[in-house]
């Protein structure tokens, strides 16, 4: 899981210290690892520059400790081409080498890209490549990417705009991509189906690109990169937009329930993400009723990717919305530990609010149920804290299968809902009652079905590798 950022200046301004800003603002994108790269087009023959780490923006730009690396990056990597990218691990553990960007290089010329999504046999393309002579680094896709580019570059002896061609139409994968060419120019590139969101705003000073919209609204308004297309940015001010594919739109659902920041405008309707969560909240609520549970008498978000469907669901059952559940807003996110670990961790980092469960029947709304640790915790402290009855709730349907397009949820075993009934899942997390809304109702929310589901229904939209899924 990750977050991109690209500027190109037009007239001649260096565009590092706007990177360095978007990256700070990514952080629910990626916490693990961040790095930029940038190009000063008026230096012909000077390649790219880069620079990445593992650990937060925060931990690397902060007033208190980031300012004379800030400054170095500022004076080193000066330039009117840049790019920029933070990543979450999700499936391995990162080291420094699997940081973005990557690149490829030949005679003295790079391609550098930085890549938000998948490649679902990506082993099997880095074999080949590797067969061909190109050394590799790391297990990253995006340096898979890097070098694909280059070797239709390179080898075939095409234009730049034809080697992107050529790899968006060959290669199966998930990307919402940023590049610099040796051209100097800035690449922004999305794949057909449009699985991962790519923003672009263009100004009379430049040309913006982010995974967020909500970042780069202030240089005007957000478009998206339509899927299927690349868009090429000269620092001369021209831009061209390519399409060099056309498929059915598939979406990734977890944008909606999770990864995306709430103020960001949704590509699937006229509000933001928060107004959707909403909605789903109202719609729980409406199941909720129906279902013929004890009826609630408090509503609890999970923080903070809960709040705002506990809103919706709160203000639709009429009952009061309770931070029941505190969480230290400066824990970064929990996907690498061991078990045990993980779920110490869990633990320091939630408090109970007891006056706002004591005695009560509690909805608990969480965004989704992946792993499962969060709320096998989360129920016993609620109940330590005087809950009466817990309804458990996921906005999101259960989380059967993984993941190969980019957000890279664990293998099935470590799913809790992998191979097992609700009613397993339920005792499994201890709750009275465990409430997940159907895929239909975020479709009627959504008012579409464009999405992809995969993690939910095991229909994979591109093949992936055997023992991906159901129907894989
Ligand atoms: Fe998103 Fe799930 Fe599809 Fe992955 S499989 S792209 S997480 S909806
Ligand atoms: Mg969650």
């Amino acid at each position: 899981m990750s977050g991109v950022c690209g500027s190109c200046n037009y007239q001649c301004k260096t565009v590092t210290p706007e990177i360095l800003e978007l990256l700070g603002l990514l952080p629910s994108r990626g916490q693990d690892s961040l790095g930029l790269a940038t190009t000063d087009s008026r230096k012909g023959d000077e390649p790219t520059r880069h620079w990445k780490e593992l650990g937060p923006p925060d931990q690397w730009f902060s007033r208190k400790t980031g300012g004379p690396l800030v400054r170095k990056l500022l004076r080193e990597l000066r330039g009117d081409v840049g790019i920029g990218h933070v990543q979450q691990a999700t499936t391995s553990l990162l080291t420094s080498a699997d940081a973005q960007p990557h690149y490829c290089d030949r005679g003295g010329k790079k391609i550098v890209v930085a890549n938000d999504g998948g490649i679902p046999f990506c082993a099997r393309e880095r074999n080949r490549l590797k067969h061909k002579g190109y050394p590799f680094a790391s297990c990253c896709n995006a340096e898979v990417f890097a070098k694909l580019i280059g070797d239709h570059l390179w080898t075939h002896h095409g234009t730049e705009e034809d080697a992107f061609m050529q790899v968006g139409r060959t290669l199966s994968a998930a990307y919402s991509l940023v590049a610099i060419m040796p051209s100097k120019r800035l690449f922004a590139m999305r794949d057909p189906h449009g699985f991962h969101p790519l923003w672009y705003v263009e100004n009379s000073d430049g040309f913006h690109v982010s995974s967020e919209s909500h970042i780069i609204s202030g240089f005007g308004q957000p478009c998206e990169v339509e899927p299927g297309t690349f868009v090429t940015v000269e620092v001369s001010g021209k831009v061209e937009a390519r399409r060099f594919a056309r498929k059915p739109i598939r979406r990734c659902l977890m944008g909606y329930y999770y990864v995306t920041r709430p103020d960001a405008i949704s590509d699937c309707s006229d509000g933001t993400i928060d107004e959707i969560r909403f909605q789903l909240g109202r719609r729980l609520a409406q199941e909720i009723k129906a279902a013929g549970y004890p009826p609630p008498e408090v509503v609890i978000p999970v923080p903070f990717s809960g709040i705002s469907a506990a809103t919706g669901c709160a203000a639709e059952l009429r009952v009061s919305l309770r931070l029941g559940i505190m969480k230290d807003r400066y824990a970064g996110r929990i996907f690498l530990q061991d078990e045990r670990a993980r779920s110490t961790l869990v633990q320091q980092r939630f408090a109970i609010n007891p006056q706002a469960v004591e005695g009560r029947v509690v909805v608990v709304v969480d965004d989704s149920i992946v792993r499962g640790d969060q709320a096998r915790v989360l129920v016993p402290m609620l109940r330590a804290a005087g809950a009466r009855v817990i309804i458990y709730t996921a906005t999101a349907p259960p989380h059967r299968h993984p993941c190969f397009y980019g957000i890279g949820t664990p293998n099935p075993r470590r799913l809790i809902a992998h191979g097992k009934s609700e009613e397993q899942v339920r005792e499994e997390i201890g709750t009275d009652y465990l409430y997940y809304l159907s895929l239909e109702s975020t479709f009627q929310v959504l008012g579409s079905h464009n999405f992809c589901a995969a993690c939910f229904t095991g229909d994979y939209p591109l093949p992936v590798p055997s023992g991906g899924g159901s129907k894989a």
